[in-house]
């Protein structure tokens, strides 16, 4: 499936490859509103929640795996501002992965970089292979965590994570 978005406001776009199916979320930043309904649902899926084998509960306060940065632009009178909603990029040749000698951060056939919530307990270096701050520590739980395409949804039948599904503008596609 192919989006015309997909090939000019992406903001999470996994490079085609191999004939290999790969999740995208691919949002228009141009009709962001900063209404912070992806950052809620995100919160809503993973505060106080455990998904073994996925993820560790996320804490109430600190995280934000989905966080909208602004920016100002023009002079008074003429002034705009500028959102860009961030997350886990879900690269390829993932710096994360590649810093991740022992498994615990992995990429999986469907695109998806995921921090194996058993593997990655203790070791708060995880944080920092992250070149774009999509990493957080969690110090009650000792784990590294970020957003992980809400993997844990993405199973069976079920094939549509809790962000898509609260967010008003933002489109979500598998494509290969
Ligand atoms: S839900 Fe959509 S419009 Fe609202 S902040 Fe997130 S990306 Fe922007
Ligand atoms: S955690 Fe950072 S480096 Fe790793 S896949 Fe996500 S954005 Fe890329």
């Amino acid at each position: 499936m192919s989006h015309p978005l997909a090939e000019s406001t992406s903001v999470f776009k996994n490079i085609k490859s191999q004939n290999m199916e790969k999740w995208n979320l691919i949002i228009d930043v141009a009709e962001c509103t900063n209404c912070n309904n992806c950052f809620l649902a995100c919160k809503d899926e993973y505060v106080g929640n455990d998904f073994p084998g996925y993820s560790a509960p996320q804490p109430l306060h600190g995280h934000k795996w989905f966080y909208i940065e602004s920016r100002e632009h023009g002079q008074y009178p003429m002034v705009d501002v500028a959102y860009r909603p961030t997350t886990c990029n879900m690269c390829d040749d993932a710096p994360c992965v590649r810093n991740s000698a022992d498994g615990a951060v992995y990429q999986r056939p469907d695109g998806i970089v995921m921090i194996d919530p058993d593997k990655a307990r203790g070791n708060p270096d995880i944080v920092n292979s992250c070149p774009y701050g999509a990493i957080w520590w969690n110090e009650e739980e000792q784990v590294a965590q970020k957003w992980n395409f809400d993997a844990h949804l993405l199973t069976g039948e079920n094939l549509d994570c809790a962000v898509s599904r609260s967010v008003p503008r933002v489109f979500f596609a598998v494509s290969k």
